[in-house]
């Protein structure tokens, strides 16, 4: 675990995509993922895989992006 003591003034998000970390005010958002590429991404991937989760709440969804980084797409 590592603790950012660096002050953020702005929300700071993570794409559950690239894991990249962005701002929503960021130019080429889209919400809630960094570009619309990701968005995409994501959409691509729930028609590939069809991976009908529940979402449950954020905990379990950075477990989950976590681990799938162990896995090459
Ligand atoms: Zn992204």
């Amino acid at each position: 675990m590592k603790i950012n003591t660096t002050k953020t003034t702005k929300n700071l998000l993570k794409c559950l995509i690239c894991g990249n970390t962005f701002s929503e005010d960021t130019p080429g958002v889209a919400m809630p993922f960094c570009s619309q590429r990701c968005k995409l991404l994501d959409a691509g991937r729930w028609l590939d895989e069809e991976y009908g989760l529940p979402i449950e709440d954020e905990e379990s969804i950075q477990q989950h992006n976590e681990s799938s980084e162990n896995y090459p797409f």
